[in-house]
């Protein structure tokens, strides 16, 4: 509510000594909120404080009474550390990466390009919170790693003045959902000014209007993450709510936030003279950027569409997440067009072409953000191997003349951020044994090897220390809630024993998706009740998790599992925390002994926070889907596999659950549990080793981002460049050719092909099969086009150019060829007609023209 009396807002800060004055400077980078030794600089300030404000070094020295500050100024110790600190956050600044390629040759990576990173969400740190989920913590980890490895990016998103919502849970154990409003002010968060001191305002047109926008810049170590933020009393009132809330959910509201995050996000770029090479879309959310590149190079760079689209879809890398269809963004199509229409009309793109680059088969309605994205990106990429797999069947309708292991999505399986997920305990060894290379270059396999040296103890002693953290920080944030909850100090009193640090101890946490089955460990409550209760190996449970609001279903997750725990008097041992963020995430994914993920298989695209457990040396015990089965090696974890063969979900669901009750009673139990005369479990902390040392090697941020870099990066920058010298010369030859071979297409026609064998034969591997086919190219010019033979042995995919025989008397050539098949089983072959580009020999997706083989 508004005050009724119109006051003016002032925002007071303590006045900082003059000797403590680069903590203000470190304050504002949030490589301090990652880096452990400035989190343990800044905590001793005031550690209460610093836990009270989210460990948010700017809230902190708001709060700190300014009689400490004094004291610290002249506190010897205090400022040695301090200096310190300095001095780790300037080399950290100045640190040149060295890229070696596949050859060892050391080469820079980009030169002077730049990359522009897009994304709806960051999960940058705890307080922050404009990010909902796995998605978002992605980016933010993302953005750090470029920092550490010092790529050249610059990322853009939306401010929120409320961003994702506060969970509570009420009496009934149902959530509630809190949207507080961000104190921006004192966050590591400045507004954007020009040199004169005057606050950048930038406009785009939205509807007929002008929306008006300022922006905010957040320094993540050497990274600068731009975001733009609509609430100004210039704006009109239902303009200016638009980046109230993250994924607003009505629709209005929603494509405004996108078109916002794409066309202020250039409109930026434009004023700070900022003209990447590359731009990174992390999910469909910003598509709306292609539409807006292309009329920038139609209107301003004076090209015609196609050489448009043909520099957008060169320059473009898109990632998607989302491995359901309806999950991904749409839009009506009238609302598309209602809102950017102008755009159309100004560069001249004519409204059906437009609509068609969103459309997807069989809907006519919509337009599909991420259909656009695909079709306008060279560098498309699902984020793991299977999420791959499962994202080629759901696009492959936008190239139904391609194979489906040629539709071209790539797999770069997602990484995590160790220095913000790993404990201090852990980061602790890594500095000791490891060294520290693993800060800029811990994709270098070699830095992990030293990993097996590590003592037992120590990794054991470590963990058990992050596992007491962790049960002090959930009595302490169940007695919080309590507390508001107005519940009797006697019942309080109980909270001291929730969690035993000597049991074997569960967790689950992550967004409460039903897809992700948060209650499947309730199918047989009996069952769980002797687990939970066993008099010698007890197990205990820990979650956390928020369900979106307007998931329901999501909802009663949350109370199953309340509802259960007090039902039968298990609350000490089966517990639910409020209020899932990273705070919580990194106490959890760091404490537990063993990490729960059983989504319905193939619906989690990746998963991040068993990749946070695993190098922490937390075992996973995970379905096989997303990044696990890349991981799983029968060490580090359990692999729930059961019920694959049933396609009826409930009988799958108790085959699964039956395993994972199976595989916690007789290995994960009896494992934990087997200690020797020194009190240590030696081959669980075996098995913890091998998780820090495999998945601390293979899944982390670094790894994930330097894939993107020799995958995409380099590539688009170097292919970019062939294309545009000398004012685009070999661009437009490539777009000349296409214009011909496109004048010629339809005339071709595939008659027949001969094999020396038939359809359904055996043949021995190793053995050649002829293969002759003839074409009708009538005037056109078979020298445009290459006839191939097609062959996928179940493993690989292979093409056989065919040979030129002759051009008979009825004008019909004869192409022939021989294919060499490898491998056992079955296996198919045809042979197909496609564009041969002399210039760049590229796919062109939609002329590819099969035979009829039946
Ligand atoms: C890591 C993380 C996620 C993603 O977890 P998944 O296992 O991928 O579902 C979601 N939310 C927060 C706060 C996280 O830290």
């Amino acid at each position: 509510m508004t005050h009724p009396i119109p006051f003016m807002k002032l925002n007071v800060k303590p006045k900082i000594p003059a000797s403590l004055a680069l903590l203000e400077t470190l304050s504002y980078n949030l490589w301090s909120t990652w880096d452990k030794d400035a989190q343990r600089l800044f905590r001793r300030l005031d550690p209460k404080i610093f836990r009270q404000c989210d460990h948010n070094p700017v809230k902190l020295l708001h709060l700190v009474p300014e009689e400490r500050l004094e004291e610290l100024s002249s506190d010897r110790g205090f400022l040695y550390e301090l200096e310190q600190v300095g001095e780790k956050f300037n080399s950290y600044l100045e640190y040149q990466g060295v890229y070696t390629d596949g050859s060892g040759k050391v080469r820079d990576i980009v030169g002077d390009h730049y990359i522009a990173y897009f994304s709806m969400e960051y999960g940058l740190h705890e307080s922050i919170p404009a990010y909902s989920g796995g998605l978002g913590v992605l980016a933010g980890d993302y953005l750090k790693a470029a920092s550490d490895q010092g790529i050249p990016l610059k990322a853009f998103g939306l401010l929120y003045k409320h961003g994702y919502f506060s969970q509570y849970i009420n009496l009934e154990g149902m959530q509630h959902e809190e949207y507080k409003l961000i104190e921006w002010s004192t966050k590591p968060v400045r507004v954007l000014r020009k040199a004169d001191g005057s606050e950048y305002r930038l406009a785009i047109a939205m509807t007929g209007r002008e929306l008006q926008f300022r922006i905010w810049l957040i320094h993540v170590g050497r990274i600068e993450l731009y975001l733009l933020d609509t609430d100004l009393p210039e704006n009109p009132p239902d303009l200016r709510n638009i980046t109230d809330i993250l994924y607003d959910a009505n629709r209005v509201t929603r494509i405004r936030q996108e078109i916002l995050l794409a066309l202020g996000g250039r409109k930026l770029m434009k004023e700070l003279s900022f003209h990447p090479t590359i731009y990174h879309l992390n999910e469909g959310h910003s598509a709306f950027l292609i539409l807006d590149r292309l009329r920038g190079l139609i209107v301003e760079g004076g090209h015609t569409l196609r050489e448009a689209r043909e520099i957008v879809y060169n320059s473009t890398v898109f990632t998607t997440h989302t491995p359901v269809k309806d999950g991904n963004e749409h839009f009506d199509r009238e609302q598309v067009l209602h809102c950017l229409r102008w755009a159309l009309d100004e560069s001249g793109i004519p409204v059906d072409d437009f609509l068609s680059w969103g459309a997807i088969e069989n809907d006519h309605a919509n337009f599909w953000l991420p259909a656009f994205a695909i079709r306008f990106s060279r560098f498309v990429n699902g984020v793991s191997k299977l999420h791959c797999e499962t994202s080629r069947q759901m696009w492959q309708k936008l190239y139904p003349q391609l194979y489906e292991k040629e539709v071209p999505i790539h797999a770069i399986t997602n990484g995590v951020h160790i220095q913000s997920w790993a404990s201090d305990q852990i980061i602790s060894l890594f500095d000791r044994y490891i060294g520290p290379d693993y800060q800029h270059m811990a994709e270098q396999k070699a830095v992990w090897e030293n990993i097996v040296t590590i003592p037992d103890s120590e990794v054991w002693e470590a963990h058990r220390q992050r596992k007491d953290q962790m049960i002090s920080f959930i009595r302490t944030r169940v007695e919080e809630s309590m507390i508001e909850r107005g519940e009797l100090v006697r019942t309080l009193r109980r909270t001291r024993n929730i969690l035993h640090p000597e049991f074997l101890t569960i967790g689950f946490a992550r967004r409460f998706a039903p897809y992700k089955r948060a209650d499947l460990i309730l199918e047989d409550p009996e069952r769980l009740l002797n687990i939970l209760r066993h008099p010698q190996k007890p197990v205990q449970f820990v979650f956390a998790g928020k369900a979106h609001p307007a998931d329901d279903k999501g909802k009663r997750l949350i109370k199953r599992l309340i509802d259960f725990a007090r039902e039968n008097g298990v609350e000490d041992r089966f517990v639910f925390i409020e209020d899932y963020d990273i705070n919580v995430a990194r106490h959890i994914v760091q404490g537990v002994d063993v990490w729960l993920n059983n989504p319905i298989k193939p619906l989690e695209a990746s998963g991040t926070s068993g990749m946070k457990a695993g190098m922490n040396g937390v075992l996973n015990l995970s379905v096989l889907d997303g990044w696990w089965p890349e991981a799983w090696n029968d060490i580090n974890g359990w692999a729930i596999n059961a019920g694959v063969s049933f396609s009826d979900v409930r009988m799958r669901r108790q085959m699964e659950a039956n395993q994972i009750y199976e595989i916690i009673e007789n290995e994960i139990r009896e494992i934990f549990y087997d200690v020797d005369q020194t009190a240590i479990p030696r081959e669980w902390v075996r098995r913890m080793k091998n998780s820090i040392f495999t998945i601390g090697m293979n899944f982390n941020m670094h790894r994930m981002l330097r894939e993107y870099v020799d995958k995409f990066y380099v590539p688009g920058i170097e292919n970019y460049e062939k294309l545009s010298e000398n004012d685009f010369e070999l661009m437009k030859k490539e777009l000349a050719f296409e214009e011909a071979f496109t004048a010629q297409w339809e005339r071709i026609q595939p008659l027949e092909i001969r094999t020396s064998g038939n359809s359904g034969q055996t043949l021995v591997t190793g053995s050649g099969i002829e293969i002759s086919a003839s074409v009708r190219f009538e005037e056109a010019d078979h020298s445009l086009f290459t006839v191939e033979i097609f062959y996928d042995n179940g493993k690989d995919i292979l093409f056989v150019p065919m040979d030129f025989q002759n051009l008979d008397e009825d004008g019909i050539c004869h192409f022939s060829g021989i294919l060499q098949v490898k491998g056992v089983g079955s296996q198919i072959v045809n042979v197909r007609i496609r564009p041969n580009s002399p210039h760049t020999g590229r796919l062109y997706r939609d002329y590819v023209r099969w035979f009829d083989v039946n």
